[in-house]
């Protein structure tokens, strides 16, 4: 169970092929081997004990029952005659939340999901930049590419924009050393944090106001709606089933049965749609308080952050824009965007901000007092 958990904790560091090749010299059983020296039969057959494969890794780090839920319906055949498995969408997977106790927390396991689909891979030389995928120039909107040649000390590891190309691309430089922007962003957590802690109902009315603390009544509306828009479309397909039906007895005459199909089959690809796009809207609301939460969690459980670690940058940051530098000044100046997970750019308040901000909340506590 522990190594489970080092291995969710690896995969946001490493890529699943790296992580196999750690097991195998580690000498860990996989998966059947395992399940053989239990005693228990097992289907496959296999050479070597050791030899994972990074889509055996792959397959735990998608598996959501270790969060403790059960996920059913996964696979169907194709006919009762033809007996291939075949994966169902997704969302037609039955999951029942808390069925086991929970080996990853739902956080993590939704943060590794996450880097998953970004797909972030190691540098030819091995080394990884904790932003991997993270990184984007402030111009151009592409990413920075992460420089780690082995001729590179640890110091002159930096970034790039993708389209600089040594000067002959579309974009300039935008370049960044990787110790500079890890001790900027580290600054950037730690005064958030120190914000929050002591200021945390200042913080959370101004996520109100920035609406980004989750309205209860936005999201029962659209749960409403949603449930509303599925009991017609079931409805639309009994009565396009009745009128065919009247059809087919004479009731009603071919011409006006064209025409009435055409006009429920209209509306409901209309509320199929509909329920697609609320649904997208939903989630969005839920991820956001999920993501507001996790990064309340994380903030307020420490005191000060002394280095930046692949979970906390995780769970924290989610995009860092670069803009390219500016040596009008005679230093050379970087500026850098962070956006935090939840709640994106914060510019935090100044003390006579806070002030007067804590004053209207005084003010006005009823309004005011908000949790996340
Ligand atoms: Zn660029």
């Amino acid at each position: 169970m522990n190594r489970l958990r080092k291995l969710y904790e690896k995969s946001m560091l490493c890529a699943p092929s790296q992580i196999a090749r750690q097991l195998e010299q580690e000498k860990v059983l996989i998966p059947t081997a395992y399940y053989a020296s239990l005693g228990r039969k097992t289907r496959k057959q296999y050479t070597d004990p050791y030899a994972w494969d990074q889509k055996t890794v792959a397959c735990i780090l998608v598996n959501q029952q270790y969060t403790g839920c059960t996920v059913n319906f996964m696979t169907t055949t194709v006919s009762y005659k033809v007996h291939k498995t075949v994966y169902k969408p997704k969302d037609e997977w039955q999951i029942i939340p808390n069925t086991q106790p929970a080996i990853i927390d739902e956080d993590t396991w939704k943060r590794v999901q996450e880097l998953r689909e970004h797909r972030i891979r190691p540098t030819a030389t091995g080394r990884t930049s904790l932003f991997s995928g993270k990184v984007f120039c402030a111009d151009c909107g592409s990413k920075l590419n992460f420089c780690a040649a082995k001729s590179l000390n640890a110091n002159q590891e930096h970034y790039r924009c993708a389209n600089y190309k040594s000067g002959r691309g579309s974009c300039q430089i935008h370049f960044i050393r990787n110790v500079v922007l890890e001790k900027i962003v580290l600054e950037a957590i730690n005064s958030l944090a120190d914000f929050v802690r002591c200021y945390e109902p200042v913080f959370l009315y101004l996520m109100a106001q920035k609406d980004i603390l989750s309205k209860r009544t936005e999201t029962s509306k659209l749960r409403t709606a949603i449930e509303n828009e599925k009991r017609r479309i079931q409805d639309l397909d009994k009565l396009i089933e009745r009128i065919y039906e009247d059809q087919v007895l004479g009731n009603i005459s071919a011409e006006r049965y064209a025409r009435m199909s055409v006009n429920y089959e209209n509306e409901q690809c209309h509320l199929i749609n509909k329920v697609a796009e609320d649904e997208k809207k939903l989630a969005c609301i839920e991820q956001t308080s999920l993501d507001l939460k996790t990064l309340l969690k994380v903030l307020r459980n420490s005191t000060s952050f002394e280095e930046l670690t692949p979970t906390l940058v995780n769970s924290l940051i989610r995009r860092i824009e670069v803009h390219n530098n500016d040596k009008s000044s005679g230093h050379c100046y970087v500026k850098v965007d962070i956006y935090f997970t939840a709640i994106g750019l914060i510019d935090i308040p100044t003390e006579d901000e806070i002030k007067s901000l804590m004053a209207k909340i005084k003010a006005n506590p009823q309004e005011c007092r908000l949790t996340a």
